[in-house]
């Protein structure tokens, strides 16, 4: 694939989710306690750095051994995922996943993986099983910075945040 062809990407500035994605996010984070959970955003090609999500998508964390400290998006669902977004206008624009014990921050770690600049980063703080914070970001990684972005919420007319969370997470679109 040329690379030259490829659309500019954008530079994430702000991540819009839902009550309903967000709480589908928080109940993965902490169920996955002490483990890190990790998933991706799927959403339209950002305008202006605006980063809308349109469907969350939970992944097994394939860190395998150290799953408590760091997280690997399953590849395979990766590329699923792509091959069906491929002509639909959306991409994975984002991904999640939670810091067990930690602050919702980017750890130098994080930094140091941060491979593509255009996605949004958004990070769940679980302590002792229950989420406390988040925070979204996008990483430079040669620079070895973080900057912060707006998190959103967008209207969530269903109200269904509470219901069955991770189930609806799967579906929801
Ligand atoms: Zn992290």
């Amino acid at each position: 694939m040329s690379r030259s062809k490829a659309p500019r990407p954008s530079i994430p500035r702000s991540l819009v989710l839902t009550p309903h994605q967000l709480a589908a996010i928080v109940y993965h984070a902490e169920d996955a306690y002490p483990d890190e959970a990790c998933g991706l955003i799927v959403g339209k090609r950002p305008v202006r750095g605006r980063c809308v999500a349109s469907r969350v998508v939970v992944s097994a964390n394939l860190a395998t051994g150290d799953a408590r400290h760091r997280f690997e998006v399953d590849p395979a669902l990766r590329l699923r995922l792509e091959r069906e977004l491929r002509g639909s206008g959306e991409a994975v624009i984002g991904h999640y996943h939670s810091h067990p014990d930690h602050p919702a921050a980017p750890s130098a770690r994080d930094l140091a993986e941060a491979y593509e600049p255009e996605l949004a980063w958004l990070i769940v703080a679980v302590e002792a099983g229950k989420a406390r914070a988040c925070g979204a970001f996008r990483l430079e990684r040669e620079a070895k910075r973080a900057h912060a972005l707006a998190l959103e919420l967008a209207g969530d007319t269903k109200s269904t945040a509470k219901a069955r969370p991770r189930q609806s997470a799967r579906k929801a679109k």
